[in-house]
Parts: structure tokens; sequence; C-alpha cells
């Protein structure tokens, strides 16, 4: 990969260390998890515990402090063994939207844990079955009650929700016809999925192995500091975490390789 200042920042090093590690979980791993329709728990924790998934969260909460290109070369030399990075990239980039946007105090609580792999943040919650891509439609509600926020609604697609401790879920706080613009309506929660109540997770079955399920929220109450910087303001955060996932996805390399740190 080169910068457009022509500097070479491939991490060959990097590369080379994954394709190891994958080496230890064969093809036959793999169809064994595919027919059982099993998460591939070795594997992410080989990959955590070798430090591949903190790499973009800043060396003050624990994490490795690299750029995106770091991230990209990591995800790409997996899918290159053949091996299956949907199963936890979103450990890489989901916390990018905290660290932009999160609160000081959020920060320190969750930062720590998710570098540690204690937590897992690898469920985001935008896609409903009714909205697609036109995520303004949505109609999933948060709505304020005396302690924090009361959420109605149902996902779809939402990958790895049964392998995460906590997930982004973006919801409409405002109705639609009382904002000028129609992004203002939306805001984004971070919720503890292991103890919230009114959760509930449905796998889908899909031909690849990929953990994507459904999600409803039923009268889900979420504290009041589960919401994600300012209300109302949210659009912008999904698409800045959206972004580095499509550009993780897509292996593509950018010129800006301080997405997460700078
Ligand atoms: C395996 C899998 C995992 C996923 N994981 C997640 C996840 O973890 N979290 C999550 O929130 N979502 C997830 N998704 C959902 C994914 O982001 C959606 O599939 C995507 O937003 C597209 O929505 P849709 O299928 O309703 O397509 P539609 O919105 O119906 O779009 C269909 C096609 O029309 C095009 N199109 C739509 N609107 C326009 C327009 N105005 N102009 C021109 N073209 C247009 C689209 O580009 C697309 O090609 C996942 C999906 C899959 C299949």
């Amino acid at each position: 990969m080169i910068q457009p200042s022509g500097k070479t920042v491939d991490h060959p090093k990097i590369r080379e260390e994954v394709g190891k590690l994958c080496t230890r979980f064969p093809g036959e791993h793999w169809n064994k998890l595919d027919t059982e329709r099993a998460y591939p728990t070795e594997f992410v924790r080989a990959l955590t515990d070798a430090g591949y998934l903190l790499v973009l969260i800043p060396e003050e909460y624990g994490g490795s402090g690299l750029n995106i290109l770091a991230a990209a070369a990591i995800l790409e030399a997996v899918q290159a063994k053949g091996r299956n990075r949907a199963a936890c990239h979103a450990q890489i980039h989901t916390m990018g939207s905290i660290l932009r946007y999160g609160s000081p105090e959020r920060k320190e609580r969750d930062m720590p844990e998710i570098a540690s792999g204690m937590l897992r943040l690898q469920a985001s919650e935008v896609m409903e079955p009714t909205s697609g891509t036109d995520t303004s439609s949505l109609h999933t509600t948060a709505r304020r009650d005396n302690d924090g926020c009361v959420v109605n609604g149902q996902k779809i697609w939402t990958s790895r929700a049964e392998h995460s401790d906590l997930m982004l879920l973006l919801a409409r706080t405002t109705p639609r016809d009382q904002v000028v613009r129609k992004t203002d309506a939306l805001s984004t929660f971070i919720v503890s999925m292991k103890t919230v109540q009114g959760l509930t997770v449905q796998p889908i079955r899909t031909m690849m192995n990929q953990n994507s399920c459904e999600v409803f929220s039923g009268e889900m109450h979420i504290p009041a500091d589960a919401l994600l910087g300012e209300e109302g303001r949210s659009f912008r955060y999904i698409l800045y975490g959206m972004t580095a996932e499509w550009l993780l996805i897509a292996t593509e390399c950018i010129g800006d390789a301080n997405w997460f740190t700078a």
C-alpha cells in the first residue's frame, strides 16, 4: 500500500504473523463450525490475545494506537488465508464512534475492557425490515422516561448480536415531522446486551455462517448514560463508524492514516 505521499505503509510483518495465526485454524475447523452454525470463539480469542482486535484503540486505553491501514492489513490477511473476518471485524472499528463522540467517563469505563477483549462491542443496529438503505426513515423509537429512555422497535441483520456485550443502537428520538432535517431526529445508544430487559435476539439462518440476527426491543429501558454524544445528532456518528467499516471491508487504502487516533 502506498500513501499519496509515496510513503509505503503496508504492514508485511503484521500480514505474516496474522497468516501464521490463521494456519492454526485450518479449513476443516471452519467447515465444522459452518455445519454446526457455530461461532469461531477460539479463532476470535486467538486474534484478541495476539492484540489484533485492539489496533485502533489509543494506547492510553490499552490499545496499540495504530491506524486504519494496520487494521486493513490484519483483516485482509485473514481473508487471504480463507478465514472469516466477519466473525469479529466489528470489534476492531465499532468503538470508533465512542472514541470520537463518547463522554470521557464512558471512554474511561469501556475502552480498557474493550481493548482487553473482556467486553465485546461488535454489534450495531441500524438496519430495519422496512427502512434498509434509507436510514432516516427508520421506525425504532426511544422515548424519555424518568431516568433514561424506553426503546421499542425491530432491527434486522444485526450481525454478531449473540456474541456481543455492547451494541450500538440507532433510534428515533424526535418524530420526523418535528425536525428541519430528517437526519436530526436520530440518536445512538450504547446498549448493555447481557443485562438489559426487553431485548430479544433471534438468529437468521444464512447461506454463510454470518451470525446475523433479528433483534426486537419491547419497552426496553436503557439508562441515561447510554446516549452517545448529543441527542438527535447521530446520523453523522453512524456514518463515521460505517465509513470505517466500509473502508475495512473494501480493504482500501486512504491517505488519512490517523482515522481514529487523530
Ligand atoms: C450478511 C449481512 C450482514 C449485515 N449486518 C448488518 C449489521 O450488523 N448491522 C446493520 O445495521 N445492518 C446490517 N446489514 C444490513 C445492510 O446494511 C443492509 O442490507 C443495507 O443497508 C441494504 O438494505 P436493504 O437490503 O433493505 O436494501 P435496499 O435499501 O432495499 O436497497 C436495495 C438496492 O437499492 C439501492 N438503493 C437504495 N436506495 C437507493 C436510492 N435512493 N438511489 C439509488 N439506489 C438505491 C441500494 O444501493 C441497493 O443496491 C447486514 C446485511 C447483510 C446481508
